[in-house]
């Protein structure tokens, strides 16, 4: 299936590593001009090198994408893009009773707060050009919230509520504006919480992992690449009648109905 956006362009934040590069990925094989950005530059040349085998036009921007100047920046090398595929590092672990105000402003600022500013900066040019795909990579702790992960739960429950309202008013331009929800994706982020987890318990992440997957209908993690195909359908030509959706993908782990 043709995707029809050949030629588009592309701002993929925090996109060297996981589900962001899978999401680069995809859009590149549908021959997507791509911005991607990181913190770190090393990772991310690296990446951008992988990309370069689509024949597609990859800059990249290293930056912390949850701060002013980081914004900016991705901003500056792509001022008018087509797609915008909204992600950042999820806020850590914990105990909500040692989160001061600081720590609760520093997730919303990053998992809610940046992905509405730069949504907020794209979104008038895309009606303007009556295309536009907006993607949200939040987590399936919308649905079902993860004790430990408090700050995420909030922080990612607030911009889905936001979106739900922004999704219906750009729709009408050929604009959409949907979530993709990971479950357990096999990426440095899943492994890293194996191991937060693993201390706790008294296992190694290892075991943690094999239990994880076992429980999971799929008996097995999601792939960067599954995830960025989705992406890609999202950003279609296609896809011009889906918005304000919150697509979950975990293997059939959510237990309910809808
Ligand atoms: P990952 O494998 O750790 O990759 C994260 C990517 O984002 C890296 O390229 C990283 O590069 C970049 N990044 C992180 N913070 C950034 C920032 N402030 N500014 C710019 N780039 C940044 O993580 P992932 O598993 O793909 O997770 C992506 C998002 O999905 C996270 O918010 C995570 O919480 C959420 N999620 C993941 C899963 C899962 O199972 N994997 C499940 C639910 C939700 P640098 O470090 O160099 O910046």
């Amino acid at each position: 299936m043709d995707l029809g956006i050949r030629g588009k362009t592309a701002l993929v934040c925090a996109a060297s590593k996981g589900l962001g590069k899978g999401c680069a990925q995809s859009l590149a094989r549908e021959g997507v001009n791509l911005v991607i950005t990181a913190r770190g530059r090393e990772a991310l040349e690296a990446t951008a090198k992988e990309l370069s085998r689509y024949k597609v036009s990859v800059e990249i921007v290293a930056g912390d994408i949850t701060t002013p100047q980081g914004r900016e920046a991705a901003l500056k090398a792509c001022p008018a893009p087509d797609i915008l595929v909204n992600n950042a590092g999820g806020p850590p672990p914990g105990d909500f009773r040692a989160w001061e105000r600081d720590t609760w402003v520093a997730a919303l600022e990053a998992n809610m707060i940046t992905p509405i500013l730069l949504m907020r900066a794209v979104v008038d040019g895309m009606i303007a050009r009556k295309f536009g795909r907006i993607v949200n990579i939040t987590s399936g702790a919308v649905k079902a919230p993860i004790p430990e992960l408090g700050l995420s739960n909030g922080a990612r429950t607030g911009l889905t509520g936001f979106v739900a309202g922004l999704a219906r008013t750009t729709v009408q331009h050929n604009v959409t504006v949907n979530n993709l929800l990971p479950g357990p994706f096999d990426t440095d982020r899943l492994r890293s919480n194996f191991e937060f987890n693993a201390k706790k318990l008294g296992k190694t992440a290892a075991e943690l992992a094999q239990t994880r997957r076992e429980a999971n209908p799929a008996r097995r993690f999601g792939t960067i690449e599954e995830f960025g195909d989705a992406c890609a359908f999202l950003c279609s030509a296609q896809a011009g009648y889906i918005t304000g959706q919150n697509l979950l993908l975990d293997g059939g782990s959510y237990p309910g109905t809808f």
